[in-house]
């Protein structure tokens, strides 16, 4: 049995540029979010005049789903800055193996490592 600290890749100073990329991710999603606001809810009358009814409903439910994976995606950044500290951050969810770090750079929230998330997008695929 290994100790799990042998594993972890992510060094301390590692975690805190991470942090600071989830801090910036989260605020760029958080003003994203309050801009769009209302004006998503309300069909605006002024395009419905442009647009056809069904033109309106379709963008309508466009930017519900952006809304939606936004909201999921705030989601997973709170969670991971919830976890960043703990011993098993940066570890593959699946295998176990360390993330390599410029895979954690692009998306710190990524629980598993290059290897199990192509194995799972072929498997969707
Ligand atoms: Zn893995």
């Amino acid at each position: 049995m290994f100790s799990k600290l042998k594993h972890a890749a992510t060094t301390m100073s590692d975690r805190e540029k991470l942090r600071r990329i989830l801090q910036q991710q989260r605020a760029t999603l958080t003003s994203e979010q309050t801009m769009v606001g209302s004006d998503t809810i309300e069909l605006d009358q002024s395009r419905i005049g442009r647009l056809s009814r069904a033109e309106a409903m379709q963008d309508h439910e466009m930017s519900l789903e952006v809304r939606r994976r936004r909201e999921a995606a705030l989601k997973e950044i709170e969670h991971t800055l919830e976890h960043i500290d703990d011993e098993d951050y940066g570890l593959c969810d699946e295998c176990g193996t360390a993330i390599a770090e410029g895979r954690l750079v692009l998306n710190p929230a990524a629980r598993l490592c290059i290897d199990c998330a192509t194995a799972h997008e072929q498997r969707n695929a």
